[in-house]
């Protein structure tokens, strides 16, 4: 079956954009020119702008200046699109905790020592607004505490990649199974970890960052294999 008329022009834009052919901050040609060009209708213009909009490749504004034009690419909003697969597929049989583990380990290892390397006063305030205290913090603010812990430590590679690629594995909702499972001190052994890692961001300690990094996921690992 042939797709939607509005899906084809919406590829066609989608292919100027990721291509380079439209950059950041262009505006598109505007609704009638585009009319012309593809022979669709306005409301098919419409829609297919609507459908790039919602994957935060366009923006459009309203009024004389208004138009369509390239959205400044978003690691954050990037990776809301890449955490949405993401959760569907370690939410199926086919990839499993372990396999998010071991890619956690993959990539945060070695950023940890890019971060120490390269962090900013502005990453370590970041890290830092992200520990939280397990003697009375509950659950939930833990959880979202660490996935903000995490994203900052990507971000302070100074690599934006790290924080696109890296957001998403933290935002993975863990099956109440493995939560009703972990074992008593597992947020303070969290917490200290934590803490130990921004020490040595904060003194610029790459290889004893490297080795708290890997010793978190190595914890992580054990309490999931319990
Ligand atoms: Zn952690």
């Amino acid at each position: 079956m042939r797709p939607p008329a509005y899906q084809l022009l919406a590829d066609e834009l989608r292919a100027d954009i990721t291509s380079g052919r439209l950059r950041p901050g262009e505006r598109l040609p505007p609704e009638p020119e585009l009319c012309v060009r593809s022979g669709v209708s306005r409301s098919t213009v419409r829609e297919a702008l609507r459908l790039l909009s919602s994957q935060h490749l366009i923006v459009t504004t309203r009024g004389v200046t208004g138009g369509s034009f390239v959205a400044h690419p978003n690691a954050g909003q990037l990776s809301d699109a890449l955490s949405t697969g993401l959760t569907l597929l370690t939410n199926s049989p086919a990839v499993g905790l372990t396999d998010l583990l071991e890619l956690r380990r993959a990539l945060e290892v070695p950023a940890a020592g890019l971060a120490a390397i390269r962090r900013t006063d502005a990453h370590l305030a970041e890290i830092r607004s992200a520990l939280f205290n397990p003697e009375i913090d509950d659950f939930d603010v833990m959880l979202h505490a660490h996935s903000i812990f995490h994203s900052a430590v990507a971000k302070a590679t100074e690599n934006p990649l790290f924080e696109l690629v890296t957001r998403p594995l933290y935002q993975v909702t863990l099956g109440e199974e493995v939560v009703d499972s972990l074992p008593d001190g597992y947020w303070a052994q969290i917490d200290a970890d934590h803490r130990a890692l921004l020490k040595h961001l904060t003194d610029r300690n790459a290889e004893e960052a490297v080795v708290t990094a890997r010793r978190h996921l190595d914890y992580l690992s054990e309490v999931n294999q319990r």
